[in-house]
């Protein structure tokens, strides 16, 4: 794995303010039907559990935006999925922490579940609960919120995209802790 380095940041909002200005859950949904993890993970949607359904219940959203700068140019996107991966895990268990400690939902990393291995096949594909509800929470995009506009307009940080199979400057990982 390529050498890069890391800078952690925070955000609060107004959970109301929140849902107002950055939730459209019917437009991030049907987005998520064109990705081949829609209802084969049970991070991602359809989302039934009223915790995940009712987010009105909660008053604050806090938020961590992960910068992770490679430390060399050029390097291959295939790179991404490893420090993701690693990086995803260490973040999640510092909202699982926060969660234990302060109840509320934690709201997790989108992209393929790390947690049964990384080229495990999920247990929603064959209809089987969870392996690891202790572990799989949703995340932003799963619930309907825009996690671009959130890095940019609550961070002041774009997400930037990969143009020629090389990583870009910086990767950006957005979670948050709904209390
Ligand atoms: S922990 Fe395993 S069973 Fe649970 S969502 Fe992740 S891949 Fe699926």
């Amino acid at each position: 794995m390529i050498e890069y380095s890391t800078e952690l940041f925070t955000a609060s909002i107004a959970m109301a303010d929140y849902l107002e200005r950055f939730h459209d859950r019917r437009r991030f949904e049907e987005l998520c039907r064109q990705c081949p993890c829609y209802g084969a993970r049970w991070c991602c949607p359809p989302l039934t559990d009223c915790a995940h359904t009712d987010l009105h219940r909660y008053t604050r959203a806090d938020f961590m935006l992960l910068k992770v700068t490679p430390l060399q140019s050029g390097a291959p996107l295939e790179q991404a999925r490893d420090i993701i991966r690693r990086e995803r895990i260490a973040l999640e268990r510092t909202l699982l922490e926060r969660e234990r400690a302060l109840g509320g939902l934690a709201v997790g990393l989108t992209g393929d579940c790390p947690y049964c291995g990384p080229d495990a096949v999920c247990a929603r594909t064959a209809g089987d609960p969870c392996r690891h509800p202790e572990l799989v929470r949703p995340s932003l995009e799963a619930l309907g919120f825009d996690v671009a506009r959130t890095a940019e307009e609550l961070f002041g940080t774009p997400i930037l995209w990969s143009r020629d199979a090389t990583l870009p400057p910086y990767l950006t990982l957005v979670c948050g802790h709904f209390v």
